[in-house]
């Protein structure tokens, strides 16, 4: 599917900012508007409870100042809907007290004036995040197929996906096939032991961080110890009981992620490292061939960003870059590829995308970030980006790999710098 309009708005989520009369609130909206959210301004306490209850937003904004002069039975409306939705205000006052009656109020999100939009816009990402969804992933190992299956249907009813292999010949092509979070691993089988699979997984630096627990009826503590020692991150005692498992199997699998998370993702942007982007680009283009489709990559460049440290300094410059990546975030679509490949410059992969289409988005996403308002003390200021784009096309032999669609989506951005930048440039047109 073509990105569009339509699946930006799906994305979007709605704010509500009272009052509208306030110039900041005008300004916190028209930020948001910028970064995806739908930014709604209220004009009276009245109303905001009215929308709230026929069309709850993501979250609101308030000014509790004002918000402190109500009616009580208002005021009371007020504090039991921040106990549904995620409330965050704007005040003039930084004491303890404002505070204080602002926390009272629900409020679990506090700005003094002048607005830092970043910082707004970072909490309001924050408290409006969809909870993580995505059920764990669980490889389990046994031969015994029946107790396979009783392990798999009470992780399964504790919400996780679980793929089960009673061959243990059969481990490396599951896992390859489905990348599990968490191998759950029998000792004792025929074939191979649970041991030497272990090391079998462990050999392969892809695998060396994925949780293995054993499970296994070996009640003989030194045995279990080596078991360990051969690349075991846990080891339980059959017969578990099912709760137990369960907890051990999903506190592994959440530390598991979040490892993971700090592995492939770069920690100032929580976007793609430049390793982790290039290995999805390679696997994003062989699907492309495969399904003979095209795909788009893109890079952008910030545009005199040595200029924003040196006269912002470097915090500054970094807000800007994580408002760049936020913006990236927000406004492509769930499918796309975003790395931060180097210090101010991002690499896009857009599957199932003609170099049109991505023109027209990241020419959309340009104009965005130039009308950003970025902060640093009490100075404002705008940056652009330049960008080039190329295309992977089943017709086209051109560009048929990672390596040569990165080459010459640089060599279009070298071309959109060259040109004057703030601009994007499309490789093979005119270049
Ligand atoms: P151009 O328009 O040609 O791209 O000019 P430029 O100034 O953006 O490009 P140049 O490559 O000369 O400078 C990039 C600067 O980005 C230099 C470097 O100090 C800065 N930079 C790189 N990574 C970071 C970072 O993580 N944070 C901050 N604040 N600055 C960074
Ligand atoms: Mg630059
Ligand atoms: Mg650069």
């Amino acid at each position: 599917m073509p990105i569009s309009d339509d699946a930006k708005s799906h994305k979007s989520k709605l704010v509500q900012l009272w009052p509208a009369s306030s110039k900041d609130m005008r300004e916190a909206a028209r930020q948001l508007a910028y970064y995806g959210y739908q930014a709604d301004l209220i004009d009276t306490p009245e109303q905001l409870i009215r929308g709230a209850a026929a069309e709850p937003p993501t979250g609101i904004l308030i000014d509790c100042t004002l918000a402190g002069e109500l009616t009580v039975a208002l005021k009371a409306e007020l504090t039991a809907l921040a106990q549904r939705l995620p409330v965050a205000c704007i005040s003039d006052l930084s004491d303890v007290h404002a505070r204080l009656a602002a926390v009272r109020m629900g409020c679990q999100a506090y700005f003094t004036r002048p607005i830092d939009a970043a910082a707004l816009l970072d909490t309001l990402d924050r408290l409006t995040a969809p909870p993580q969804a995505e059920a764990g992933k669980v490889l389990i190992v046994d031969d015994s197929a029946s107790l396979a299956a009783f392990y798999a249907a009470h992780l399964s009813e504790a919400g996780f996906v679980c793929q089960v292999v009673t061959d243990p010949l059969k481990c490396l092509d599951a896992i390859l096939e489905h990348p599990p979070e968490l191998i759950l691993l029998d000792m004792n089988m025929p074939g191979a032991s649970g041991q030497e699979i272990a090391k079998v997984i462990r050999q392969q630096d892809a695998y060396l961080s994925t949780p293995i627990v054993f499970l296994s009826a070996e009640s003989d503590v030194g045995r279990q110890r080596e078991a360990m020692s051969l690349g075991g991150d846990e080891f339980l005692q059959k017969p578990i009981q099912p709760e137990h498992l369960v907890s051990a199997v999903r506190s592994r699998v959440i530390r598991y992620r979040a490892l993971r998370a700090l592995m492939v993702r770069d920690s100032l942007t929580g976007l793609l490292n430049h390793t982790s982007y290039k290995e999805r680009l390679r696997a994003e283009v062989a699907r492309a061939k495969r399904q003979n489709k095209s795909m788009s990559v893109a890079i952008i460049d910030i545009d005199h960003f040595k200029n924003v440290n040196d006269t912002h300094g470097h915090p500054a410059g970094d807000r800007v870059i994580k408002n760049l990546a936020r913006l990236l975030k927000q406004r492509l679509r769930g499918a796309d590829i975003i790395g931060r490949y180097g210090g101010e410059e991002f690499a896009l992969a857009l599957p199932d995308t003609s170099i049109d289409q991505a023109f027209s988005v990241i020419e959309s996403l340009r104009e965005s970030f130039a009308a950003i308002e970025q902060h640093a003390g009490a100075a404002s200021f705008h940056n652009t980006f330049s960008a080039g784009v190329a295309e992977y096309t089943p017709s086209s032999p051109l560009l048929s790999d990672s390596e040569a669609l990165i080459k010459a989506a640089d060599e279009a951005l070298y071309a959109s710098k060259h040109g004057g930048r703030n601009r994007v440039s499309l490789w093979g047109a005119a270049i």
